[in-house]
């Protein structure tokens, strides 16, 4: 039964312990998954740091006097679920992670929102200790979407140059007199991070 902010809270923590011990499972997965040696290593580096996140929410619990386990995260379970999905799916290995990717930033979201509501709720209810705790995992989970953000673009620029390349052939020759025009420009601009446009809307009040 939810009659406060508290029941909110400590419901929403035992939520977020089973999403938690759910994506221990499933990010092993999903780097054995993966192709590109960077996005195995953000998916195994955040399963480390996963684990001390189910940790912390031990603690959380301890401070609220609950048990964190004995609930199922619906949501975690169907985002693990369509993680599976496309790990089932044939294809080119840079399509493939870029779904992963895809699939990896959801999880990222929904923990954000979680983790930044819990935060925010334990900071009114006057848990200094709970919402430092949530709000250490908070910084971890936007980080981690961040670099995920990151991989994908350098994702979308692989693509783009292979696209380049593709566009050529089948040119007409003729007007090309054999390799003049400086073809390879490498225009790499550093792929500018829309970190400000990203939303604010679960950062917790200190
Ligand atoms: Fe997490
Ligand atoms: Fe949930
Ligand atoms: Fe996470």
């Amino acid at each position: 039964m939810l009659n406060s902010l508290r029941d909110v809270l400590t419901e929403s923590v035992r939520d977020l312990y089973s999403a938690e011990t759910q994506l221990i499972k499933a990010l092993p997965k999903m780097a054995k998954a993966a192709t590109t040696p960077e996005l195995k290593e953000a998916f195994t580096t955040h399963l480390e740091e996963t684990k001390q996140q189910a940790v912390r929410l031990e603690k959380v619990c301890e401070l609220l006097g609950v048990k964190p386990k004995g609930k199922v995260c619906k949501a975690m379970k169907g985002l693990v679920e369509e993680g599976a999905e496309i790990m089932a799916e044939k294809g080119e290995p840079s399509a493939i992670d870029a779904a992963l990717i895809e699939a990896a930033q959801k999880v990222e979201h929904y923990e954000i929102a979680g983790y930044g509501t819990c935060a925010a709720f334990a900071t009114v209810l006057g848990e200094i200790d709970v919402a430092e705790l949530l709000r250490e995992t908070l910084e971890e989970e936007k980080t981690t979407d961040e670099n995920l953000t990151a991989l994908a673009e350098g994702l979308v620029n692989d693509e783009a140059d292979t696209e380049d390349e593709g566009d050529e052939e089948g040119g007409e020759e003729d007007e090309d007199e054999e390799g003049d025009a400086e073809e390879d420009e490498e225009e790499e601009e550093p792929a500018a991070k829309n970190k400000s446009s990203r939303s604010t809307a679960v950062k917790a009040k200190r």
